[in-house]
């Protein structure tokens, strides 16, 4: 037996501050990376184009950085239960490393990967949760239950002392000339291009793979004259680069949370006055949401299923189809909605208060299923991540753990708020570029407006929508008390 570690990766397609992979350097030098590509995520009906495509980019980067630390990255394509094993056995691993993950999937493959590699007299090590600053279980109630609102989620997780980033990795030993060709045999693959997965992407990405690309952007966005000192208003206008736009790589872990987490912490110490501090904890509180919707994932997986409120479980959604492909479209008539849509369907990501007022337009105005909304940011987001997807619908959609129950958002007030001078309206909705901004905020564009345009009248009135709504909700309610 060799002193070689395999190095499973997974949502943490980095070298540097990576639990797992730190742990396995310390054991051996000799630690190789592997990656598959599973049919069973890559065939499903909820995968977006730009987020395979940038998959691909931070594998690609990850691949050199494993070459230039004297190592190799493997590619795998098939069912992890098979490949992981195969390639383990074929290399005469000592053990396999992994970190772990709070989606139900994965924690399913994953005990059925750890059960094989048992089988085969493999060890493993998959102990460590490097995408959390707080494992599961680390943050709980008095009565030592999981939280299942937010706020007091944050002041205990705020309060708790937060790990430094782990080492990056270095002087690696890799695969010998023999080693290499039992890998082939073993099914190793050159690493694909997104098309050839069947995925085609050709417009640019919002935000560049990797782990270099996903640094620059924290340290562009921490340094003390930046976004984050300003985080608290400019992150509600859509045409402003307010936020971070770190959400992609922190759902596949081109950077460690820890070094997010220390960047966001060196910039509270830089502040000067209260205002700046206050900013930078409201941007610390987001990173507690993405936290927050993990746990509740980890204890409560059948929030992936459905509503987790029960009045929400057998509503009497409309479900209209031509309304939702209207929605998907952005040809609802309501220009900050449609815009929102179009952002979406062209760069692959959406600002937040804009998700915010989709979800709610697509629930409380068009009344569907919050769960087709769901799906369909899936289909289309570089960042869609089950958790956050999932806590974000059952937030608009008054169906998850939040003790407020309805939220509706009107589009109009919201646009007036955010997007007062129509510049992110008029930004991806070309064909309104010429109408009044008041017309263009309020949504109440005349018939003049609409001539020779192809962009449509409202599909719903928002006011009678929210009555509907507001009813079926008190039934509903009524039926099960
Ligand atoms: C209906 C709906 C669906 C959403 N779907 C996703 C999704 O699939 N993936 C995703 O990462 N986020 C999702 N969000 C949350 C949020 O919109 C994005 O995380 C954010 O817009 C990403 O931009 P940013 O990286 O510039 O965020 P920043 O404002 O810079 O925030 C920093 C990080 O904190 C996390 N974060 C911020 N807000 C939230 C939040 N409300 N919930 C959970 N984590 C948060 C993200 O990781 C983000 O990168 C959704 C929100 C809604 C309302």
């Amino acid at each position: 037996m060799t002193d070689l570690i395999l190095f499973w990766h997974r949502r943490d397609l980095r070298t540097s501050d990576n639990l797992g992979l730190a742990a396995a350097r310390e054991r051996s030098a000799k630690v190789v990376g592997v990656f598959c590509l599973d049919p069973d995520i890559l065939e499903a009906d909820d995968v977006a184009p730009a987020r395979v495509t940038y998959m691909i980019g931070c594998l690609r980067e990850l691949q050199t950085r494993y070459t230039k630390a004297g190592s190799d990255l493997l590619i795998l394509q098939g069912k992890p239960v098979e490949e992981i094993p195969k390639i383990a056995a074929a290399l005469d691993a000592i053990a396999v490393y992994w970190n772990r993950d709070v989606e139900p999937y994965s924690r399913q493959r994953d005990n059925a990967v750890a059960a094989a590699l048992k089988e085969k007299g493999i060890e493993i090590r998959t102990k460590t949760w490097d995408q959390l600053l707080h494992a599961p279980g680390e943050i709980q109630t008095g009565s030592g239950e999981p939280y299942k609102v937010y706020t007091p989620f944050w002041r205990n997780w705020y309060q708790q002392a937060k790990a430094e980033p782990a080492a990056r990795l270095a002087n690696l030993t890799g695969l010998s000339p023999t080693e290499t060709s039992q890998a082939k045999d073993a099914g190793i693959i050159e690493l694909p291009a997104a098309k050839d997965l069947g995925f085609n992407w050709d417009q640019p990405l919002p935000v560049e793979p990797g782990e270099a690309a996903a640094q620059e952007l924290l340290t562009e966005f921490c340094r003390e004259d930046r976004a984050i000192a300003a985080y608290d208003e400019q992150r509600n206008f859509p045409s402003v680069t307010g936020t971070s736009m770190l959400s992609a790589a922190l759902k596949f872990g081109a950077i460690g949370i820890r070094t997010v987490w220390a960047a966001a912490d060196a910039a509270y110490s830089c502040c000067r006055s209260d205002e700046t501090h206050s900013n930078v904890q409201t941007w610390m509180q987001e990173l507690a949401w993405r936290e927050f919707y993990q746990h509740v994932m980890y204890f409560f997986p059948k929030l992936a299923e459905g509503p987790y409120r029960e009045a929400w479980k057998d509503f009497p959604w409309d479900n209209n189809e031509d309304k939702f492909v209207a929605w998907c479209e952005g040809r609802t008539g309501y220009p900050i909605v449609d815009a929102a849509m179009r952002q979406l369907n062209e760069t692959g990501w959406m600002h937040n208060r804009c998700r915010m007022i989709v979800a709610s337009f697509l629930t409380k105005d068009l009344i569907i299923d919050w769960r087709w909304g769901e799906k369909y940011f899936m289909q289309k987001l570089i960042d869609g991540d089950l958790s956050a997807n999932n806590g974000g619908w059952q937030w608009s959609a008054s169906s998850g753990m939040d003790p407020k129950p309805l939220r509706i958002f009107n589009p109009a007030s919201q646009a007036k708020k955010f997007d007062a001078d129509a510049e992110y309206v008029r930004q991806w909705l070309p064909e309104v570029r010429h109408v009044d901004t008041g017309a263009l905020v309020s949504g109440k564009l005349s018939p003049l407006d609409l001539e020779g345009t192809d962009y449509v009248a409202p599909i719903v009135d928002h006011k009678k929508q929210q009555a509907i709504f507001k009813e079926r909700y008190k039934a509903q309610k009524a039926k099960l008390e």
